[in-house]
């Protein structure tokens, strides 16, 4: 039977291949019974990953990650003690021999009643500990798939789509380029980490979409539209030829458009603007040139560190930002220093803030965890011998963390220069400026730092309270709200005005219906994924900047979302 399925759009493109269903990612599993003398294998399957959690946890207690935070210890022991409980440990096995279920919905169900009971409790900390149990429990899933025994292989002689409940940063991030044809998941918002890395892939991506872990069955075949968020189900002859169709018709436009590679983007009156491409590994660079950026707006540094058990070392660090200076060849190379904590989490050293996205994150994680902050400092300015590196640095808030920060990264040049080492002493320092705080009390920021460049993921997510990574509420995430039209014009304007270079590498940056309208704030350096950099190209040189500005003086005076869209429209020509 046809069906189609309606989610939140991320990533464009449209993918025609065959469904893969995984369930690693989150603590939603499949249910199914097995023949009697299966029933034995599957215990055995269960201890095996008990064992494997066990295991896993001693080592952690032995090799603590070297950024472990103070309460590290209590935490593991914490969670060895719920390993140890009889409903985690002896519950499920007792369940699959009793009804011939898989292990995975035995843990399931054992879990869901230990949570109950935690819920119970009258005590916040106790019933918060219910997270906790959680946690433990998807650990040992994890194990359990690693062991999997029943789930079906990826097909290679196909197409493939990845459907999953959740996936997060991390999981994407290993898939390599056009190892899956597309991604799709229940949850998620078009701004979360997860999103961002489908985009640098390139590869179409739908999520939110509730319920497709559960409707979709494994090798269905599926139409996934990234434009238009749609993921058709078995579609019918008519619509899988019109979708083929659309699919050369999308190939011969992005051909056509990487003609543009070597052009200089000069608007119709002749002001150059930059369009720098955003990346997560120093592998990206390729992606980079090929679609023609003229710099790197921002690394995301922090990905060096996922999917990992140990911390990349300063020399690890160093060749990883010597590399992708080098590859730029003297074009500028914007590194962030580790924007962690939030949804991009070291392996083992996983926190569990009670609202991680205002939490121990980004740079406030980095001034508390100074050997790990040093260790990347001496990198970057190691690296930045050998080519045009500026550092960035992710969430500041307040005068005295700018300060510490700067303290911090002159205590480094001192360091490095006792040792002889070569750095670029005119390094230049930047701050982002992703928090509405700092938006408002620009000029602590425009004193202190050498560029700004604004975050409006997280500042649209802290101005309107809206958790990007949250689909119940991703219908109000809103670039066009008047108070995040105001911040960004008052912060590029200001920037303008002092001539403090200003950027913008939020996911804004790559949409074509806002380049005009940030050209007509006065951005003059965009920052995105690689592969829209040609799209956003094309627009720049059909903008004519003394036609932009009236219009968008408009829309910065109209309050009623209603009006403002309808001038971005006129904006747009349309
Ligand atoms: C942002 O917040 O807009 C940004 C570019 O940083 P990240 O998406 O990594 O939080
Ligand atoms: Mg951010």
């Amino acid at each position: 039977m046809s069906f189609t399925l309606h989610g939140i759009a991320v990533s464009s493109g449209i993918a025609i291949g065959r469904a893969h269903l995984v369930s690693h990612t989150s603590f939603e599993v499949s249910h199914y019974t097995l023949p009697k003398n299966l029933v034995a294998d599957e215990v055995a399957r269960f201890d095996a990953a008990l064992q494997a959690a066990r295991a896993e946890f001693a080592n952690l207690r032995s090799h603590p990650p070297a950024m472990a935070a103070a309460e590290f210890d209590t935490f593991l022991e914490l969670h060895e003690m719920i390993l140890a409980d009889t409903q985690i440990s002896v519950a499920p096995r007792e369940m699959i021999e009793r009804e011939q279920c898989n292990a995975e919905w035995a843990l399931k169900i054992q879990t869901d009643q230990l949570v109950a009971q935690f819920e119970e409790f009258e005590d916040a900390y106790l019933r918060e500990r219910q997270m906790d149990v959680r946690q433990v429990a998807e650990r040992l899933l994890k194990h359990l798939v690693g062991h999997p025994g029943h789930q079906p292989p990826v097909r290679q002689d196909v197409e493939t789509i990845l459907i999953a409940h959740d996936l997060s940063p991390a999981d994407l991030i290993q898939f390599k380029p056009q190892q899956f044809a597309a991604f799709v998941t229940d949850l998620g918002g078009a701004t979360s980490h997860t999103a961002i890395v489908a985009r640098s892939l390139n590869t179409p991506c739908v999520v939110g979409l509730h319920h497709a872990r559960t409707l979709v069955r494994e090798d269905d075949l599926l139409i996934l539209d990234g434009e238009q968020g749609v993921l058709i189900v078995n579609p019918d002859k008519h619509v899988l030829a019109e979708y083929r169709l659309r699919q050369s018709e999308r190939e011969l436009e992005r051909k056509k458009l990487k003609r543009l590679r070597t052009a200089r983007a000069n608007t119709l009156d002749g002001t150059p603007i930059e369009l720098h491409a955003n990346i997560e590994k120093p592998e990206d660079i390729a992606d980079v040139r090929e679609n023609g950026a003229t710099g790197v707006g921002l690394f995301r540094s922090e990905f060096l560190f996922l999917n990992r058990n140990d911390l990349p070392g300063e020399e690890e660090q160093f060749e990883a930002y010597r590399a992708a200076a080098e590859g730029m060849d003297g074009q500028p190379v914007t590194i962030r220093t580790f924007d962690l904590g939030a949804d991009k989490q070291i392996k083992g050293a996983e926190r569990v803030a009670s609202n991680p996205a205002l939490g121990l994150r980004a740079i406030r994680l980095c001034l508390a965890e100074p050997q790990m902050f040093r260790s990347q400092l001496r990198a970057l300015l190691r690296a930045s011998h050998y080519g045009n590196i500026k550092i960035l640095i992710p969430m500041l808030s307040s005068a005295s963390e700018i300060n510490q920060t700067l303290q911090f990264i002159d205590a480094t040049k001192t360091m490095l220069e006792a040792e002889g080492i070569p750095f670029d002493r005119d390094i230049k320092v930047g701050g982002m400026i992703e928090i509405p705080a700092a938006a408002l009390a620009l000029n602590v920021f425009t004193k202190k730092l050498d560029f700004l460049s604004i975050g409006t993921n997280d500042l649209i997510q802290y101005t309107l309270a809206i958790d990007r990574t949250d689909e119940e509420v991703a219908h109000l995430y809103d670039p066009l709200h008047p108070a995040v039209l105001q911040l960004l014009s008052h912060v590029i304007g200001t920037c303008n005005k002092l001539g403090v270079p200003v950027s913008l590498c939020g996911e804004m940056a790559g949409e074509l219906p806002y380049t005009r309208l940030l050209l007509g704030f006065g951005l003059r350096q965009f920052s995105m994924f690689s592969a829209q950099v040609p799209s956003i190209k094309q627009r720049v040189l059909t903008s004519s900047l003394s036609q932009v500005a009236p219009l968008t003086q408009k829309i910065l005076r109209a309050d009623d979302p209603m009006k403002i869209r309808e001038l971005l429209d006129r904006l747009n020509g349309g």
